[in-house]
């Protein structure tokens, strides 16, 4: 593997104006088949990548305060036989249908969308959204649109149409959160080596509850158990190994007097604080043995995992650090974001040692970087690569405009980068059928083209990171948060 060339951090590698571009509004549901094709889409690239992103930046013109209120729209592309579809549709969420109906914001944002009026309209209003804009995943025969704070919605895979909101046969009750990133285990021991899926919940307060869910391949929830963790968690993703679950509690300080008071959203209200260390908190996964373990570690802030694994008796994790977290103040414009004022995330390592309860950092990766994906087959796993949306530039922060292979055993990279004009987000790997490398297979991404106002989904060579296929949108689609690839084709 070749190491890529250091760039210029003199020059931005950007400008404000180009990224802001896909922070626009897509009101239009399309469906269509791709014809405007650069490259050679592999005829055995087959099956389905669904996104989910905020489709949404206003309503009717009235501006949402930040990205992660913007309402849930799924975008799906479907390679079969060296052709792709295209297809969008908004989660039909009660809300959606009802502020698209009244044409103005009717619910406070957890990002601190209130409703006009100011403090008075929004005083003791804790009626939020269940926006559906996180992630889509495709588990027990349902596809469903997840967001952390509340419940799944169910979409046809071939429409998009939704069909409702999942419980999982009463398991969940109404409105109870689900988080937005659950973990696929491909061969759980406790199942006899049967796939599975691992979730949690987070019940916010002055002490916290997690839950975790563990569902077969039908969708059927065969383990649950609740845990209590001392202080406020803020906590957006978690790693599995083979016996453990393992959260990271992030310094904050929640603060939710102006909330009530309707003066910030609720998000507005978590204050970082370096001086508290992180903990993780490790929760086993077999429901017969309960015992929590929290080590300290170094103080840092962290959405994303990359992986886990168990090895030598310590637990291993790949996750994106901030140094801080970046408070969403109230009056601030998330589109005239300062990237040099902020923090950038970094891939680090860490070991867990639990029987001598310390934990140990290592930086892997400096460059700025974020939405880590890796060989689905590894998840538990030792991994050797990891893909990431990356900034362009080697050292400070920047949004992402590219895609960086990291091989974590010898510390190469590779990079692909869109800059000037191109802006990325999550890339999702691809194994090719049969492959028997890791690397084997295409990186998948969606990649905002600012010069012409459209989304190319690009196919990238996983072995070199190269790009093999653009495949341009007829739109854009406004920056996304999480996806999945399924091996299914859904057309209909
Ligand atoms: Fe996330």
């Amino acid at each position: 593997m070749q190491a890529y060339q250091a760039s210029s951090t003199t020059e931005k590698s950007y400008s404000l104006e180009s990224w802001q571009g896909g922070y626009k509004s897509l009101k239009q549901e399309y469906d269509y088949w791709i014809e405007d094709i650069e490259g050679e889409i592999p005829p055995d690239l087959s099956g389905t990548l669904f996104r989910n992103g905020p489709g949404l930046l206003d309503i009717n013109e009235q501006q949402i305060h930040h990205p992660f209120d913007g309402d849930g729209m799924i975008s799906k592309i479907t390679f079969t036989d060296g052709r792709a579809h295209f297809r969008n549709r908004f989660v039909q969420t009660e809300a959606y249908i009802k502020e698209q109906k009244a044409g103005k914001i009717l619910y406070r944002g957890v990002f601190g969308t209130q409703k006009p009026g100011g403090m008075l309209t929004n005083i003791f209003n804790f009626k939020l959204k269940n926006i559906a804009n996180t992630n889509v995943i495709y588990w027990g025969g349902k596809l469903l649109a997840l967001w952390e704070g509340a419940e799944p919605h169910i979409l046809d895979p071939i429409t998009l149409e939704t069909l409702g909101k999942e419980y999982f046969n009463n398991v969940l009750s109404e409105g109870e959160a689900f988080s937005a990133h659950p973990h696929f285990d491909p061969s759980c021991a406790m199942d006899g080596g049967n796939p599975c899926m691992v979730n949690f919940s987070i019940t916010p307060g002055l002490s916290t509850t997690i839950k975790v869910f563990e569902l077969d391949l039908s969708g059927k929830v065969i383990r649950k158990h609740a845990h209590f963790v001392p202080g406020f968690c803020f906590i957006h993703d978690f790693v599995i190994t083979e016996n453990y679950c393992v959260f990271f509690q992030n310094p904050v300080k929640f603060n939710p007097i102006p909330f009530a008071l309707g003066m910030r959203g609720a998000g507005e209200c978590i204050k970082f604080d370096p001086n508290q260390p992180t903990r993780a908190i490790v929760i086993p996964r077999n429901p017969k043995n309960q015992e929590i373990k929290i080590l300290e570690m170094q103080s840092g802030f962290v959405f994303h995992h990359a992986n886990a694994f168990e090895k030598a008796g310590e637990i291993v994790i790949d996750s994106i650090c901030y140094a801080n977290l970046p408070e969403v103040e109230p009056g601030s414009d998330f589109r005239q974001t300062d990237f040099d004022a902020l923090s950038p995330g970094q891939l680090w390592r860490f070991h867990l040692n639990l029987e001598q309860q310390t934990v140990q950092g290592k930086l892997l990766e400096a460059r700025s970087c974020e939405f880590p994906s890796l060989h689905p087959e590894l998840v538990t796993r030792s991994h050797r690569y990891l893909y990431l949306g990356a900034a362009h530039s080697e050292t400070g922060n920047a949004p992402l405009q590219a895609f960086i292979k990291v091989d974590v055993e010898t510390g190469e990279k590779l990079l692909w980068s869109a800059a000037p004009q191109g802006f990325t987000g999550e890339p999702i790997f691809v194994p090719r059928p049969n492959a028997t490398n890791e690397d084997d297979g295409w990186v998948l991404g969606l990649v905002y083209d600012s010069q012409h106002h459209r989304s190319d989904v690009v196919i990238l060579d996983a072995k070199n990171l190269t790009v093999i296929a653009k495949l341009h949108l007829q739109h854009h689609i406004p920056y996304g948060l999480h996806g999945n690839f399924v091996n299914q084709v859904f057309l209909g």
